[in-house]
């Protein structure tokens, strides 16, 4: 009898400790919004899923749009059960309710992840070209806003007449860290080989970053713009924290995909989207990170 009391005892105590474990790090409710985008999203919304969900740390549901040129008027998303938006979208305008709701989201202190081709949508749409800072596309020129890039410490913004939005052949570079302290890059190497990927540059909008936190030299010889350019920031909009990654181009499957599969990719979105969710970061630095002259990957989308 007593042995079998002691047996309970002990096992009412472990299930609470495990319950206490769980509850310590309840994954963060997350709607990736995918469906039209002039990119392969059949892979980067199945990707993206997986780089989150495989953290330990995310909760990822996924609302696909009907395709494009497609009946939209049904598309009406509820965000209330969510910490964390992650827009992977680039197609048909949404209904106007779900725009209404998307802003009241974002007005509300809402966490937004804005990743690659995603700032290329909604071109007249001024509130959305607000939330990302910068866009690229989509008719965008010098009415958009300013081109913005980095020269002699600072960000320019430079409103003659231009494209918004380009990028020359895909090649691994570096980015430069613009930012030390801020929670999302808090001791990352200032200096990272990315895998190969395109680079945008030339892009323009309102222009209101928040923390401007890696930047790449764009090279002519690539048939870039010569500028270093802004790639990954945070964007000043009212409570909400927006965090946007021009990085992650998709290739053509899940095995086939370089640039989502580097590991400087993957912790950034991972560490952005935490902090957008949660305004903090609780994550370590890896040990895999890539340095200054060699690229590391994840392949498998989880830390090794
Ligand atoms: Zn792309």
């Amino acid at each position: 009898m007593r042995h079998l009391h002691l047996g309970k005892l002990l096992l009412v105590v472990f299930s609470l400790l495990l319950a206490c474990t769980v509850s310590a790090r309840k994954p963060i409710k997350t709607l990736l919004i995918t469906g039209q985008n002039n990119h392969n999203w059949q892979v980067s919304h199945v990707v993206l899923k997986q780089i989150l969900e495989n953290s330990g740390r995310f909760d990822v549901d996924f609302a696909v749009s009907p395709g494009q040129g497609k009946d939209m008027s049904g598309f009406v998303l509820d965000f209330t059960p969510y910490q964390l938006v992650v827009l992977d979208y680039n197609g048909d305008s949404w209904p106007e309710e779900t725009n209404r709701r998307f802003l009241e989201f974002v007005q509300n202190g809402g966490g937004v992840v804005i990743y690659h081709a995603a700032d290329n949508a909604f071109s007249k749409w001024p509130e959305f070209n607000k939330i990302c800072a910068l866009g690229g596309w989509e008719g965008r020129n010098e009415n958009a806003g300013p081109y913005v890039y980095w020269q002699d410490g600072k960000l320019i913004k430079d409103s003659s007449a231009g494209v918004g939005g380009s990028h020359g052949r895909q090649h691994e570079y570096v980015l430069n860290g613009r930012n030390k302290v801020h929670p999302i890059v808090k001791g990352l190497p200032v200096k990272w080989r990315h895998a190969q990927d395109e680079l945008y540059d030339r892009m323009r909008g309102p222009g209101n970053i928040q923390d401007i936190l890696y930047t790449a030299y764009s090279e002519k010889e690539t048939n870039g713009s010569g500028r270093e350019e802004p790639l990954v920031f945070t964007v000043d909009y009212g409570n909400a924290r927006i965090f946007h990654t021009m990085l992650g181009h998709a290739g053509p499957t899940p095995e086939d995909n370089i640039a989502m599969q580097c590991t400087g990719f993957q912790v950034l979105l991972l560490r952005g989207a935490e902090w957008a969710a949660t305004g903090k970061v609780t994550q370590k630095v890896p040990k895999d990170f890539p340095t200054e002259t060699s690229c590391s990957l994840r392949k498998n989308y989880k830390e090794n």
